[in-house]
């Protein structure tokens, strides 16, 4: 065994000691999209198209050209996304230390729950339950709220709209300061369209995660998938949106790295 840390690292991935899981939705045209309500502006859905392929227009190479809107898919939410959150520096997907997107993750399990109730809301009470179990969310860390969601898919029960919106669970309204503060995460993740609830428009602060969590200078991932395959502690997330120059976030192919 290699003295150096990083071989020792690598060797362990050859090995399969430490296993590397993908924690992204596949992007395509039928990725979901939340609509907003018509006044505001619109973010455009995946798309996907074909400049050449090994034909006339490019006898010996293949490629795209995609267009899509920079919350697509699996994604990594900067916290310049919020007005909370604008005045930060390095506040942006270029601009955030690389350092910040590589971290551990504590993955809270309320598959039941949302199971059970398409509205379910993770609350300061539960995750202090988690943490008896499985001790207190260390500074830095992403807490992923396991809902099972991911299994939708491309299906309409992904972003369940009815006709007063998205139901999809999320994080209560009181949660996301609580661990912004209490417990200095390093972001919040989810498995639904976006990090907040489905019904969070309609909350007394609307978007309670968005704008607490980025009004901390916290980062957020959405549509993540395979939660299921994580252990409740000890994975590391590598999390590198694209480095588009101010951007509010970006698709990103979310991974984790976990161990045995
Ligand atoms: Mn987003």
């Amino acid at each position: 065994m290699s003295t150096n840390l990083l071989m020792q690292f690598t060797q362990a991935l050859s090995q399969k000691t430490i296993r590397v899981i993908d924690l992204t939705q596949p992007l395509q045209a039928s990725t979901p999209i939340l609509p907003l309500p018509p006044d505001f502006g619109q973010s455009w859905p995946f798309r996907l198209e074909e400049i050449s392929r090994y034909d006339e227009r490019g006898p010996g190479w293949y490629w795209n050209n995609f267009s899509c809107g920079e919350h697509t898919g699996t994604h990594f939410d900067a916290p310049i996304h919020w007005v909370t959150g604008k005045d930060h520096a390095h506040n942006a997907t270029d601009s955030i230390p690389v350092d910040k997107f590589i971290a551990p993750a504590c993955v809270i399990d309320v598959t039941e729950e949302a199971g059970r109730d398409a509205d379910f809301l993770l609350t300061c009470e539960h995750v202090e339950r988690w943490e008896a179990q499985h001790g207190r969310i260390p500074e830095g860390s992403w807490v992923l709220m396991r809902t099972g969601w991911s299994r939708h898919g491309a299906s309409s029960a992904y972003l369940n709209l009815r006709e007063d919106g998205s139901h999809v669970p999320g994080p209560h309204p009181e949660l996301p300061e609580w661990l912004a503060r209490e417990r200095n995460v390093i972001g919040w993740g989810s498995e639904g369209v976006g990090t907040d609830a489905g019904q969070a428009f309609s909350f007394e602060t609307p978007f309670p995660c968005h704008c607490h969590m980025h009004g901390a200078n916290k980062f957020g991932l959405a549509s993540l998938a395979n939660l299921d395959q994580l252990p409740p502690t000890g994975a590391v997330l590598i999390t590198p949106p694209l480095k588009i120059v101010n951007g509010s976030g970006s698709p990103c192919r979310v991974l984790a790295l976990v161990e045995g």
